[in-house]
């Protein structure tokens, strides 16, 4: 690894904390959980000061709006935004993490122009269609139809776990676009704006008491062909594209965080978990350091298995971290509402799951960083 910050990293870091420093106290307290229009409007109106000074789709290249930083840069805003306590990405993740890179891999001019500026603006908010009831870790045996139909497509069938599809403008939505070909070849990735006639948002009580996530349901939705990314029944190769976005850089910003809140634990904690605090702080910084390494490799063009164990080993982490804050609080454990520590457990159970199981990871890891026989199909 050579990682050294440059008198202009340092540059940048200086002025992006002068800009935290003036920006944050104006910020308005944070919405309620379930206060959906207000924190749609909370976490929009972030990302829209976040495109006014400059560090919007700070990863994205200049020409489709962003800035273009270099990978040390985009480190030392990870760095910076979590020592001011900043907010987070919040309900447009799917948008400004991987939708929006998938549309500037693989969109067209017309989509581009239509998209990344708004994504960038916080005027767009994106959700994530793929899962379906019967096709999670197996996604590729997804059944929602689209049938072609003149210009368009008619989409019908059932998608889960959509997160903030609720509050969403837009999908990136998994289609079968050929019932009749091997399941990964008959699958095409649409832009589907979520107030078509036809669809149905139901939203799903989670564990937290919110509703986080949605089923979707789609009946005869008409989907122009021109919303198509990618070519028809290429779908799992634009997939691919979304998914090395989703699983690699989207959980930087989430392990600074769990740092954060590792700090926060140690202020309440009792010298008893002293040990336990301190594996889960070095689990966190070990992290950190492969993140270092992944960027590190990545600025000079070359990948190593470091991003493809970034999100097992980082949710795992997290999970034993989250099963440590509840031991701490003891009985305080009990009073779920607004103790974040408690949310921290409650949310990190789901987190091996999210994003890819950590039993596909492992097939994952195991086939394609260690070599070992495939998993038989
Ligand atoms: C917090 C959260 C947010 C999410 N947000 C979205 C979203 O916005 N959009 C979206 O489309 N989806 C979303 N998902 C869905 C997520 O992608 C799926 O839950 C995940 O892919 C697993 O699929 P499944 O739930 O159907 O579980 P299943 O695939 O049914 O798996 C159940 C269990 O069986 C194991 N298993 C399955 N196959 C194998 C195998 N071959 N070998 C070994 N073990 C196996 C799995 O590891 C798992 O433990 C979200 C999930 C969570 C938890």
């Amino acid at each position: 690894m050579e990682l050294r910050y440059s008198e202009d990293d340092e540059a940048f870091r200086a002025a992006l904390r002068a800009w935290l420093d003036a920006t944050l106290p104006a910020l308005a307290p944070q919405p309620g959980r379930e206060a959906w229009d207000e924190r749609r409007k909370w976490d929009t109106d972030w990302q829209r000061r976040l495109f006014d000074a400059g560090y919007a789709g700070l990863h994205w290249p200049k020409e489709y709006g962003g800035r273009g930083a270099s990978p040390t840069e985009q480190l030392i805003f990870y760095e910076e935004t979590t020592r001011a306590r900043a907010p987070y990405v919040g309900v447009n993740f799917v948008g400004t993490l991987h939708a929006g890179p998938t549309l500037i891999e693989e969109g067209t001019d017309e989509q581009k122009a239509a998209h990344l500026p708004k994504i960038l603006r916080g005027d767009e908010v994106w959700c994530q269609g793929f899962s379906e009831p019967n096709a999670g870790s197996d996604l590729a045996s997804l059944r929602t139809r689209a049938v072609r139909d003149g210009d368009d497509y008619v989409v019908s069938g059932q998608k889960i776990w959509c997160s903030f599809g609720n509050v969403a403008d837009v999908g990136e939505f998994l289609v079968r676009t050929d019932p009749d070909a091997p399941k990964h070849k008959g699958i095409s990735w649409l832009i589907l704006p979520m107030d078509l006639p036809g669809i149905e948002i139901r939203p799903i009580k989670t564990v937290l008491g919110s509703s986080e996530f949605c089923e979707v349901f789609l009946d005869d939705v008409r989907v122009p062909a021109a919303n198509r990314v990618g070519a028809e029944n290429d779908g799992w190769r634009v997939t691919n594209v979304t998914l090395k976005y989703e699983r690699g850089t989207a959980f930087v910003s989430e392990l600074v965080d769990a740092m954060r809140l590792c700090e926060d634990l140690a202020r309440i904690s009792s010298p008893q978990y002293e040990g336990e605090l301190g594996r889960c702080l070095a689990e966190f910084d070990a992290l950190w350091s492969l993140t270092k390494r992944n960027v590190s490799q990545a600025a000079r063009g070359t990948t190593g298995p470091g991003a493809m164990v970034m999100k097992l080993a980082y949710s795992e982490a997290r999970q034993r971290f989250g099963e440590l804050c509840l031991r701490v609080l003891g009985r305080d454990g009990l009073h779920v509402d607004g103790n974040e520590l408690v949310e921290e457990r409650l949310r990190t159970l789901a987190l091996p799951i999210a994003a890819g199981a950590s039993q596909i990871q492992r097939n994952i890891i195991s086939e394609r960083v260690l070599g070992m026989p495939r998993e038989p199909r």
